[in-house]
């Protein structure tokens, strides 16, 4: 049952076109083979909400009161997960030279249950900011869901972390990369946010 779950999420991958091969540079600034385009998921609701029904499924019996996503492809998780499991769903913003902040009047109550959304997971950077922010409100984190884990070492953010897509996928720093070694031109992926 598992395995038939976890090919038909490796397909809804595939089939969209998300899954790029090549010689990538990531926002961490690390170099890849993979680059996951999410927004070939994204722009679908069917596939988002399909994908988004198996992180609320997977946290439907922790009490989650909010659900909460960085941007850019959190607002749109958030706000999935947040309909199916009819909570608030609300996101966190990063500005220039700021750290990442909730706005337009969006807030954790003290000891609010807060399920974290976030699309791939590759150095866990965005969701540790979130996990630190939502400890500054006062929040009580309770999960992290995530469409894609291509870590390539498991991280460890003292919460459950469930993804609908477990692939670990190397990630070279630039000087240690083989990809420059071989010659094979660098694509920088165009993105206004992460
Ligand atoms: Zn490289």
């Amino acid at each position: 049952m598992e395995m038939r779950l976890i090919s038909n999420v490796e397909e809804i991958f595939v089939k969209s076109g998300a899954i790029l091969k090549g010689h990538f540079q990531l926002t961490s600034g690390l170099h890849s083979p993979v680059y996951w385009e999410k927004f070939c998921i994204l722009q679908s609701p069917d596939m988002t909400s399909r994908l988004c029904h198996m992180i609320s499924t997977h946290f439907a019996s922790q009490e989650i009161q909010v659900v909460v996503g960085p941007t850019t492809g959190g607002i749109i998780l958030a706000y999935e997960v947040a309909r199916q499991l009819e909570t608030r769903g609300i996101f966190a913003e990063k500005k220039k030279g700021e750290a990442r902040a909730f706005r337009r009047g969006f807030g954790i109550g003290l000891g609010e249950r807060v399920l974290i959304v976030d699309d791939i997971l590759t150095t866990g950077k965005s969701i540790t900011e979130v996990v630190n922010l939502i400890a500054k409100e006062g929040g009580k984190v309770i999960g992290i869901g995530v469409l894609v884990d291509r870590s390539e070492q498991e991280q460890d953010f003292g919460v459950p972390l469930f993804s609908c897509l477990r692939s670990a996928t190397p990630a070279y720093t630039p000087s240690n990369c083989p990809l420059c070694v071989a010659g094979i031109p660098l694509v920088k992926p165009k993105r206004s946010d992460t």
